[in-house]
């Protein structure tokens, strides 16, 4: 099944027009991992916000689909609704909500319909923190208050494995991580996969791409995609850097 199809999308900045998505396509079906590779400043994370209809971006032109349905009317808060988790490239603390409380307010919010008790929620929160080998004692601290740049992405992680969203957007999971802490993150990840869900995993290294396996690469530069190919190419382009791509 489609899960996402992004169409020409052209997007500029609120704030000052400036125009940083120049005709994006893209594609990610059910079961499929989708690795965005690019430069710093080519407009991974602009893509990954406008998808998930952040104000501070205009859509110009294109689409975005998300089970062959149009969103861009849709604000943030109703896409996650549908079912789009995007974790930060730079997680923010949130000063007094702990982070268990947030993680059930989050579940709750995202699945209205849902008669799980608090009980129950909580013991899966305890598992999810067991999988991503973050202490409890994180459970009853601030959101991300204090976190090292690892804790903070472990808690990131641990939203999609409670959430379960059917397309979930990794904007840099992988900065800022020791190789243990990124093993650990990479094998969460893969632990929390289903056949449902389809995952865009933007990144700016290789080395995450060794323990999860995308189905394609995308090399993305400058606003927009300019060649797909598989695994192998995330490879060349750690042995040549981006330039040879860029021309
Ligand atoms: P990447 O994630 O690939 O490093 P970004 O999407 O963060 O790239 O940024 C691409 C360009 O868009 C940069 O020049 C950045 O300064 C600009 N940009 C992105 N978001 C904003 C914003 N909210 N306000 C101003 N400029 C922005
Ligand atoms: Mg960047
Ligand atoms: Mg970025």
């Amino acid at each position: 099944e489609k899960i996402l199809e992004v169409r020409d999308l052209k997007a500029s900045v609120v704030e000052d027009g400036n125009v940083i998505l120049k005709g994006v396509n893209l594609t990610i079906n059910s079961g499929e991992i989708h690795a965005i590779m690019g430069p710093n400043g080519s407009g991974k994370s602009t893509l990954a916000n406008v998808i998930m209809g952040s104000p501070k971006y205009e859509v110009l032109e294109g689409d975005i689909l998300f089970k062959g349905q149009s969103i861009l009317d849709l604000s943030t808060d109703e896409r996650a609704k549908l079912g789009l988790f995007m974790s930060f490239q730079a997680p923010e603390e949130v000063d007094g909500v702990k982070m268990r409380q947030f993680l059930l307010n989050s579940y709750r919010n995202i699945n209205e319909n849902d008669s799980i008790s608090a009980l129950k929620l909580s013991r899966k929160i305890d598992e999810l923190s067991d999988t991503v080998y973050l202490d409890k004692l994180f459970l009853d601290r601030y959101v991300n208050n204090g976190f090292s740049g690892g804790e903070k992405k472990k808690s990131e992680i641990m939203q999609m494995g409670l959430l379960n969203p059917k397309l979930a957007i990794l904007d840099e999971i992988d900065s800022g991580l020791d190789i243990d802490a990124l093993r650990i993150v990479a094998e969460s990840i893969n632990k929390f996969k289903t056949e449902n869900m389809g995952i865009l995993l933007i990144t700016h290294y290789q080395r995450i791409l060794n323990y999860v396996i995308p189905d394609f690469v995308h090399v993305y530069s400058q606003g927009h995609v300019i060649t797909t190919g598989g695994a192998e190419l995330a490879k060349e382009i750690e042995e040549n850097g981006y330039s040879m791509i860029e021309g």
